[in-house]
C-alpha cells in the first residue's frame, strides 16, 4: 500500500484546456492556505479574473484620481467617514475563488458528482494514501504525525520510527524523550509524542495491542479524531465510513459547488449525501491529488483542468 503520491499522468504543459476527459495534470503537493478576499467587494470571480490578467482593481484607479483634490486641501463631504478596509470574513477567506462565494443569483450549478468523480478517477487512476505504511498501526502513527506537516516529511521520519517501535506494545513503553527526538522534524513533537504514547497505551490496554476497526473505538483513543479514524478505516481496513476532509477537500468541494460549508464535519456530510458510499475513501484521494496538481489554492489552473466545463468556479 505504501508509495509516493502520484498526481496526474502527464505534466501540465501537455494538458489540454477544457478537455472533458481526464489525463491532464500532474504535480507534487504542498499545503497552502486559501487566498483571502474582501467581504462586500465585487464578485470574487471577476475580481480574481482581472487580477489574473494583471489589470488593477477599479478602486485603485479611483483612489489615484482623488489624490490631487485631497492634496489641494479640499474638504471632505460632511457625511463622509474615515474609510476602513474591512477584513475578509473567515468564510470568504477559506472559500476564496469558490462558487459558494458568488452572489446567489449569479451562482452556476454545482459540478455533477458522478461526472466529477469519473473525470477525476480517469485523471488520477492511481490515487491512493500518500503516507507510507504496511499495516493499520503504521498508518495510524503516520496519520497522527501528519497533522500540520507534509506527508513527504512524515515519510522521511517513519522508517526509523517503525524500526525502533514496530508495534503498539513497543510504542506504549517508549521513552518520551527518545520519541520526541525521532519525530522532532514533523513539528508539534511534544504533543504528538503524548498522542502517540497515549494512543499506543489505549490500544494495548483496551484492544489487546490491535488497532480497532470501528469508528467509536478509534475516536476514543488519544490523538485520534474523526478525520484520522476515516483515514485508518478507509485505507487500512477498506471500510468506507466517511470522507476524509482536509484543506484540499474543503477548498475543492466549495469551488465545485458540492458544499457551501467550511466546517469539515458538515462538508463530509454534504459529500456523503452526494457520492455513493463505495466512493468515499477514493473521493478524498482524488480531490487531494487534484488540489495539489491543478486546483491549487492561490492560482487554480482552470485552463488545463479536466473539470473546467462543469465547475461553477472555473476562470475560463
Ligand atoms: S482548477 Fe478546475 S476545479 Fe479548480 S476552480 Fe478551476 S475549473 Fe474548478
Amino acid at each position: 500500500m505504501a508509495g509516493e503520491r502520484k498526481g496526474a499522468r502527464q505534466p501540465l504543459s501537455q494538458a489540454r484546456p477544457g478537455r472533458p476527459k481526464g489525463g491532464s495534470g500532474k504535480g507534487a503537493g504542498a499545503r497552502t492556505a486559501a487566498a483571502g478576499a474582501g467581504a462586500g467587494g465585487p464578485p470574487r470571480k471577476s475580481k480574481l479574473a482581472k487580477s489574473a490578467h494583471g489589470v488593477p482593481p477599479k478602486s485603485r484607479g479611483a483612489a489615484k484620481k482623488r489624490a490631487p483634490a485631497e492634496s489641494r486641501g479640499a474638504a471632505p463631504p460632511l457625511t463622509s467617514s474615515p474609510k476602513t478596509t474591512r477584513p475578509p470574513s473567515p468564510k470568504s477567506r477559506a472559500g476564496a475563488h469558490s462558487a459558494a462565494s458568488a452572489p446567489r443569483s449569479r451562482r452556476k450549478p454545482p459540478a455533477p458528482p458522478d461526472e466529477t468523480f469519473r473525470r477525476l478517477h480517469e485523471t488520477y487512476p492511481d490515487a491512493h494514501c500518500a503516507l507510507h505504511h504496511q499495516n493499520a498501526y503504521q498508518l495510524l502513527v503516520a496519520t497522527i504525525l501528519s497533522a500540520q506537516c507534509t506527508d513527504a516529511r512524515v515519510n522521511m521520519v517513519t522508517p526509523a520510527l517503525f524500526a525502533r517501535f514496530p508495534d503498539a506494545a513497543a510504542l506504549a513503553d517508549a521513552d518520551p524523550g527518545e520519541l520526541e527526538e525521532l519525530i522532532r522534524s514533523t513539528g508539534f513533537f511534544r504533543s504528538k509524542t503524548r498522542s502517540l504514547i497515549g494512543m499506543a497505551r489505549g490500544v494495548v490496554e483496551r484492544h489487546h495491542g490491535q488497532i480497532p476497526d470501528e469508528m467509536d473505538a478509534l475516536t476514543k483513543l488519544p490523538g485520534v479524531g474523526r478525520k484520522t479514524a476515516n483515514v485508518i478505516l478507509g485505507n487500512a481496513f477498506g471500510k468506507n465510513e466517511g470522507v476524509v476532509v482536509d484543506t484540499h477537500v474543503t477548498r475543492l468541494s466549495n469551488r465545485l459547488g458540492l458544499t457551501t460549508e467550511q466546517d469539515p464535519v458538515r462538508i463530509e456530510q454534504d459529500l456523503m449525501r452526494q457520492f455513493p458510499r463505495a466512493q468515499w475513501t477514493l473521493l478524498s484521494h482524488l480531490l487531494i491529488d487534484h488540489g495539489r496538481a491543478i486546483c491549487i489554492a492561490r492560482a487554480p489552473k482552470c485552463p488545463v483542468c479536466p473539470l473546467a466545463d462543469i465547475c461553477p468556479s472555473a476562470l475560463v
